[in-house]
């Protein structure tokens, strides 16, 4: 059973507009360290920041899929603190008047779903990256790259709730394709565009933010996150926890040794000294422009979810892998919009198309119309399955069209109803048990039976002539 805590998660994604948030500087994760500045982020004196349009726009993107309240009147402060990463001593971010408060994450996946109540959501700038532990660095010796400085980052506060590990990951995989969905943020875990901290504390303390009080940083992949509240989960219990015994701090999580260890104990707010950011005046939001945002957001994982396991009838499993990887549904939706069968196209693009992306990652994919018409042959019987994957393959391949490759199996001699018929009692013959099983009631070893079968067969065989030459060989022997 999975270990339960009450947990409070502070999300911050790096958002895709391509440029910081108050200077214009462009976001380029390739640049050389330090090539991507420019006075106003690495804090001269006498600059003036300026907030980027775009970035509010992804903001109540976010604010209106979460079913948040969107406030109208915005407030960058100054959160003050001294550290290298911040050249000008603070960090431009939002306080009391943030984005949008209150609303809820209604996530699934894999047959478990649950709806985590949010706090808030506010913008702010990311600060710049500290490398200590990298080959070049010279022994104890940190450099600083101000690339990252300025970088936009919008954060996401949950309310701490009791829920179990499991339900942590759940929850984090379903926003990390919520981002992605409405292309907010590719939410690269691995890139430092989805980074978490996790405040952990036990159940026997209650659910207030108050009795939350670990806050472990540096938790960078699904699975540490995990382990980190087991391990955090584990420490405070060993603690014999008996109110006030466990300190409010902040902890750093070492997947070597399986335990967090004390960074620092916690500053309170008032430590930050923040106050309003007086280069910039408060932002309005203006009703309509909530409206344009709402009129054009994509549908939510969960929708599309519902759309393919519900109205095109896909299997769950396909289903819930569609609607949690974007690129892959847009491929979906372009060849089922050709008049593609659906169950064909999400089979195509989940096998096939992922394994040609493997094998030929700089050729381009066939065209969603070609596509289509290949599927199409399958449900009508013309080719098999396995044959529509090798005329993808060829075309890929050979950069030529399916159509024309297409052709040359369609073309293929068929093999006569006697050599079939041997075909199947010769493969047949080898599942003798299998066939008393299925003579017995288990009817699911039909398609096994079509499989093995199909797979002795020549490519450009009928799979609707197999059905029947199997069906007639079943009868005469029961
Ligand atoms: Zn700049």
């Amino acid at each position: 059973m999975n270990p339960v805590a009450v947990v409070g998660l502070e999300i911050h994604a790096r958002i895709q507009t391509g440029r910081k948030l108050f200077c214009g500087c462009p976001v380029r994760e390739e640049a050389p360290p330090n090539s991507t500045v420019c006075p106003v982020c690495m804090g001269y004196p006498g600059t003036l920041p300026v907030p980027d349009r775009q970035a509010a726009a992804l903001a109540i993107d976010l604010a209106l899929a979460l079913h948040m309240t969107i406030h109208r009147n915005w407030q960058f402060v100054r959160k003050n603190y001294f550290y290298p990463d911040l050249p000008k001593g603070y960090q431009i971010t939002m306080m009391d008047h943030p984005v949008a408060t209150g609303g809820f994450l209604q996530w699934h996946r894999q047959g478990r779903a649950g709806k985590t109540r949010l706090r808030r959501l506010h913008l702010e700038e990311d600060a710049a990256r500290l490398i200590h532990d990298e080959p070049f660095c010279p022994d104890s010796m940190t450099l600083i790259d101000f690339n990252r400085c300025g970088m936009p980052l919008l954060e996401l506060v949950t309310e701490p709730e009791t829920l179990d590990v499991g339900q942590v990951d759940d929850m984090l995989h379903y926003y990390q394709a919520l981002l992605r969905t409405l292309k907010i943020s590719d939410a690269d875990m691995e890139k430092g565009h989805l980074r978490i901290d996790v405040n952990v504390s036990l159940p026997d303390f209650g659910s207030s933010h108050e009795n939350a009080p670990v806050e472990i940083k540096n938790v960078n992949s699904f699975h540490m996150i995990r382990k980190a509240i087991q391990a955090e989960i584990h420490r405070q219990r060993t603690l014999k926890p008996v109110r006030g015994r466990v300190h409010r701090e902040t902890r750093r999580y070492n997947p070597v040794t399986d335990v967090s260890e004390h960074l620092r104990f916690k500053e309170s707010l008032s430590d930050y000294r923040y106050f309003p950011e007086p280069d910039l005046p408060g932002i309005e939001i203006s009703e309509s422009f909530i409206t344009s945002r709402k009129n054009r957001l994509p549908d939510p994982p969960e929708t599309r979810f519902k759309w393919l396991a519900e109205e095109l009838c896909l299997k769950k499993d396909y289903a819930e892998f569609l609607s949690m990887h974007p690129p892959v549904f847009d491929r979906f939706c372009s060849i089922f919009q050709c008049d593609a069968d659906p169950r064909e196209a999400a089979h195509y693009v989940m096998q096939t198309e992922r394994m040609l992306q493997a094998r030929f990652p700089e050729k381009p994919m066939p065209e969603p119309s070609a596509i289509a018409r290949v599927l199409n042959a399958v449900i009508r019987g013309i080719i098999t399955r396995k044959a529509a994957a090798e005329v993808c393959v060829k075309s890929v391949e050979s950069n030529g069209s399916p159509d024309h490759i297409f052709e040359e199996y369609r073309d293929a001699p068929q093999i006569t109803d006697d050599t079939l018929k041997t075909l199947v009692e010769s493969v047949m013959s080898g599942f003798a048990d299998e066939l008393a099983a299925y003579q017995s009631g288990k009817r699911g070893l039909f398609g096994f039976f079509m499989g093995r079968i199909l797979a002795a067969a020549p490519d450009s065989i009928d799979p609707v002539r197999v059905k029947a030459v199997l069906e007639r060989y079943i009868s005469s022997n029961n």
